[in-house]
């Protein structure tokens, strides 16, 4: 029997063929997942079709543009969660292999609400690191996506002295150029009498999160980095 239900799972801009009619040379896919007779999804990532969108509305009998823009928004969600998964990356693996007393302090200096209530931060940790690296594995509208602490990136954060966020940059990898970025990125901290920082995070995004978090947080931070490149 023909498969008549399917959900969008996202967009993807590098696959140029459609895997209904076989057309090539599109510019996007949209990656269908099938779904059983009770709407749940039936099946893994290796289900998940990628059709061109005029197969995927005929499929779907939905109109190519209602598919274009539920795939978008689906992607930007897909987007969302990758950004999250960064940012609880990291802030947690660093305190992965940390003492069971400082893992806990990073992670109710974060989550205060859930202190004193019998949440444990030791499985809340692994739990959210699971889910993070899950995440940034799913392959199903692209390639995995980096998730270790070797592949954390270090960033220049200037913070003002309100505590507001006013330039994040990626560190060089050649020392010279390193070196002229330091010494400009300390002028200019100067300038506005702000904070300098340089932390370790998978993206920008998240090195602004790891920049604004606690003491124990940043520590914890520049140790990783500085293990994963001894
Ligand atoms: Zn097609």
């Amino acid at each position: 029997m023909p498969i008549s239900k399917w959900k969008i799972k996202g967009i993807v801009d590098g696959f140029d063929e459609c895997g209904c009619c076989g057309r090539r040379g599109l510019k996007r896919t949209v990656a269908m997942m099938p779904l059983d007779a009770d709407g749940n999804e039936d099946g893994t990532a290796e289900d998940v079709v990628y059709y061109g969108t005029s197969c995927a509305a005929t499929s779907l009998s939905w109109t190519q543009d209602k598919v274009t823009t539920t795939a978008r928004a689906t992607q930007a969600e897909r987007d969302q969660r990758d950004a999250y998964a960064r940012r609880m990356l990291s802030i947690y693996a660093p305190v992965e292999s940390a003492p069971v007393r400082d893992k806990a302090r990073v992670y109710y200096g974060h989550n205060h609400s859930q202190r004193d209530t019998g949440v444990k931060a030791t499985e809340e940790v692994a739990k959210l690191l699971d889910k993070a690296r899950a995440t940034l594995a799913d392959a199903t509208t692209g390639p995995a996506r980096p998730s270790r602490i070797e592949d954390f990136r270090r960033y220049v954060v200037i913070s003002t002295s309100d505590d507001r966020i006013s330039l994040v940059r990626r560190v060089p990898e050649e020392e010279a150029e390193r070196q002229e970025q330091a010494a400009a990125a300390q002028r200019r901290a100067d300038k506005i009498q702000g904070r300098l920082q340089v932390v370790a995070a998978l993206a920008a995004e998240s090195a602004r999160d790891v920049a604004y978090a606690d003491d124990l947080t940043r520590e914890w931070n520049v140790k990783a980095w500085q293990a994963a490149h001894a």
